[in-house]
């Protein structure tokens, strides 16, 4: 079985998978073929660790969408005060939305796999439920 290792704690221990992004497959492409320091281990969030876990997350979600937004605003304010120099407004423009998304990267908590229950299932339980009921009505 692989290694897991929780990324809170850093221990081997069980716990919630976490979603492999960009980001993840980013680093593990550089731990693979620069550095060559891949570990292969399964990511995860152990059960002590999800509170911290959860607040570094949202924190996270939050600092991201408040420096994207940060960084279109000027983008846009840039383009308006352009006087004319619309193409350079926006390639500086540009560069200040990846520079805001990258600095929020600094604080990254990735995703976790959560079990989703899919749509159909949940009709399917019900229809199987509905079915069952009906038997016991004929039955009795
Ligand atoms: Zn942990």
């Amino acid at each position: 079985m692989e290694e897991t290792r929780c990324i809170i704690c850093g221990l081997e221990k069980d716990g919630i998978e976490v979603k492999e992004d960009f980001i993840i497959n980013t680093i593990r492409w550089i731990k693979r073929n620069i550095t060559r320091s891949e570990k292969g281990y399964r990511l995860v969030v152990c059960k002590e660790c999800y509170p911290k876990y959860k607040k570094a997350r949202d924190s996270y979600v939050r600092k991201e969408l408040t420096y994207l937004a940060i960084g279109v605003l000027f983008a846009a304010m840039l383009v308006v005060f352009s006087g004319g120099h619309v193409l350079r407004a926006i390639l500086y423009g540009a560069i200040i939305i990846v520079f805001m998304y990258l600095l929020a990267q600094l604080s990254y908590m990735p995703a976790l796999k959560l079990p989703q229950i899919p749509q159909s299932a949940k009709v399917h339980h019900a229809a199987s439920q509905a079915k069952t009921i009906s038997r016991r009505a004929k039955k009795a």
